[in-house]
């Protein structure tokens, strides 16, 4: 598979595999649904494993439940359970958010061998879906995404499920820091002065490619939110959207409109 971008964006699909999130509309019986990346896996054939009893383990705040066959053979139960709790003392940190109340996280084993996820914040469950031949890191890097979500519901309530995906799944990204940014520092770093994007394009339905674009873009536009107003204000925007690109009022929290802090980020960004 090959990607038209940048070596940095081949770098980042390969080494990450991160997925779009998507904000479905849930039905009235339904809690809604942040999915991210649906990113596609060329390797070893995919076999359809039978799902059998999931194998269960336990933190304080993590209950994690691992497919037969949806990681690596090396990968025992409690590496993958001390890298989650790794990652999700990260991500808290990272964010100055912490979890309420345990969560369920569910590795399921995909039989395309496609890497994605979803976070189900009002169950209290991120999922994602897998297989053997996809080293575990990468796992963990899409479930520190997911995380991330959860901790959103938690910090921010309900709003945040109707927010702005530029600052969503901006968030989210970002959030996940180290574990999306590879041997970059910061994603303004990992930009590298690129943005082909618009930042209120929907990400919905794009190549993987242009989404794991868009992704790390928001994150950038986030990071830059962040550095030049403050968390503050970058709080009240979050709560501010309802569910459509470009949607949170950037001009009531910040003075400016979206297209004019989108081109203060892309100065920043050079
Ligand atoms: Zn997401």
């Amino acid at each position: 598979m090959r990607f038209p971008l940048s070596m940095r964006w081949l770098l980042a699909a390969i080494v990450l595999i991160v997925a779009a999130a998507v904000i479905i509309v849930s039905r009235a019986h339904q809690p809604r649904r942040l999915a991210p990346l649906v990113a596609e896996f060329s390797g070893g054939g995919a076999t359809l494993a039978l799902r059998r009893a999931l194998l269960p383990a336990q933190t304080d705040m993590l209950r994690i439940s691992v497919a037969p066959l949806a990681l690596p053979a090396s990968a025992s139960l409690d590496a993958i359970t001390a890298e989650l709790s790794t990652a999700l003392a990260y991500v808290s940190a990272r964010t100055a958010t912490t979890l309420s109340e345990p969560i369920t996280i569910t590795i399921n084993t995909e039989a395309n061998c496609t890497l994605h996820g979803v976070a189900y914040t009002q169950n209290r469950e991120v999922q994602v879906f897998t297989c053997a031949a996809i080293p575990s890191d990468r796992v963990v890097a899409i479930l520190a995404h997911e995380l991330v979500h959860q901790l959103a519901h938690d910090y921010y309530g309900d709003a945040h499920l109707n927010s702005d995906p530029i600052v969503l799944e901006g968030w989210a990204t970002w959030g996940a820091g180290h574990y999306w940014l590879s041997r970059h520092a910061t994603f303004r770093d990992f930009l590298g002065g690129e943005a082909p994007l618009p930042l209120a394009a929907n990400h919905l339905g794009r190549p993987v490619a242009e989404m794991n674009t868009l992704y790390y873009q928001w994150a950038s536009f986030v990071e830059y939110l962040l550095v030049t107003y403050g968390r503050e204000a970058f709080d009240r925007l979050y709560r501010s959207g309802n569910s459509t690109p470009g949607s949170a009022d950037y001009q009531g929290v910040y003075g400016v409109d979206l297209a004019t802090l989108e081109a203060a980020w892309q100065e920043w960004l050079r």
